[in-house]
This record gives C-alpha cells, structure tokens and sequence, in this order.
C-alpha cells in the first residue's frame, strides 16, 4: 500500500529540513524559520507541529546520527522514494514502514525487522 501524496507530505518538508541542517544550509533554514512567522506561506512548520512534537523531534533524529554523510544519502534516497511514490515502503522487504517510525527517522529505508537484520550483520 502507498502512501498517498498528502501524508508524505510532511515527511518530505521533514526531510528537506533535515538534509538543510545537515548541510549547513542556513539560508533554507532562515526561509524556514521565517515562514512560521508568516500567515499565507504553505507553512513548513505548521505541518511538522502537526505529526506532534512527542514523536516527532528533529533535534532527537539528529542526535541518532552518527555518520553525517550517510545519513544525507539517505535523506536523498528518501527523497527519490518520495518523487517514484514508493515512500514508506521497505526497500528490503516491501512491507509497509511504520509511520510511527519514519516520524522518528523519516529517512530510514528499512522496516523494523529488516533494520534490526541489517544491524545484526553489520557486527
Ligand atoms: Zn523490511
């Protein structure tokens, strides 16, 4: 089952905003900080408020990030995902992500099982 393109949505405004800070893009995230306190802007923020700040924290996802530079592959590949609409679906398995957990690492590829796999053959 694919996600329909109004809940992706917000996970691609998160991970654009994520892959800004990873960057370093000040100007994207002075854009962004900007339109918050702007009315009639297709408000970034006002969307990412709406997943709930207890499951969803950029600055938590950040502290998770070991390896910045894989992570920002995974962001894109996150985002190539979202563009062919095969977002939240694990790339191992095709089972079906769950949104819980791409609130918490929107850019993950994997589902639980195969992620908790993937780690066991990584030791
Ligand atoms: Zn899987």
């Amino acid at each position: 089952m694919k996600m329909k393109k109004s809940e992706v949505k917000p996970f691609k405004e998160a991970l654009l905003l994520l892959r800004a800070r990873l960057r370093g893009d000040v100007h994207t995230l002075a854009n962004a900080a900007l339109s918050s306190s702007t009315v009639n802007v297709s408000a970034v923020p006002s969307h990412i408020a709406d997943l709930g700040s207890d499951t969803f924290e950029l600055d938590n996802t950040l502290q998770l990030i070991t390896n910045e530079g894989e992570t920002l592959e995974q962001i894109e590949g996150a985002l190539e995902r979202i563009e062919s609409g095969d977002y939240g679906i694990c790339v191992e398995c095709s089972g079906k992500i769950p949104k819980m957990r791409l609130q918490v690492i929107p850019y993950t590829p994997y589902c639980v099982k195969c992620a908790a796999q993937i780690q066991e053959e990584e030791r």
